[in-house]
């Protein structure tokens, strides 16, 4: 009969590691074994495995939005400066670039910052102590890391 392993409890760092990690792979912060999405831009309501709650309230994802904006603006502007550094381009043809390159970077980084956006809401209700809040590890599971 199988017993219940127990494992030491957690360091702060590793839970931000570990929840950051499964967030990026688009798991649930919590087990790390439930996906995160429904589909490409929509989450799940909650995890198929522990049941944790990603989408609690109507604008909850406000601030993903806020995140997946200014990181857009930040490579925009990285994206500007190197075109000014490194080439001789005409500010249309620059454009011309540069926009879809922007535009796909926005459309491939907002389920990212959606995740990170869960991950976050996730982390601060574990450093409030709530009680339902609990990492989970499995160690029989490899993908719970
Ligand atoms: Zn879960």
């Amino acid at each position: 009969m199988p017993t219940a392993q127990t494992s030491p409890p957690l360091q702060k760092s590793e839970v931000w590691r570990l929840c950051t990690r499964r967030v990026l792979r688009k798991c649930c912060p919590q087990c790390g074994v439930g996906k995160l999405f429904a589909r490409r831009f929509r989450l799940a309501e909650r995890c198929g495995h522990c049941g944790l709650v990603y989408r609690r309230a109507p604008g909850a994802q406000t601030g993903s939005m806020y995140m997946c904006a200014a990181v857009t603006e930040i490579f925009a502007a990285l994206l500007i400066l190197l075109v000014f550094v490194f080439t001789d381009w005409t500010p249309a043809f620059a454009m011309a670039v540069g926009i879809p390159i922007v535009l796909v970077f926005s459309y491939a980084f907002l389920p990212y910052s959606m995740a990170l956006w869960v991950g976050a809401d996730y982390l601060t209700d574990v450093g409030n102590r709530e009680w339902w809040a609990q990492v989970r590890v499995d160690p029989r599971s490899p993908r719970s890391r």
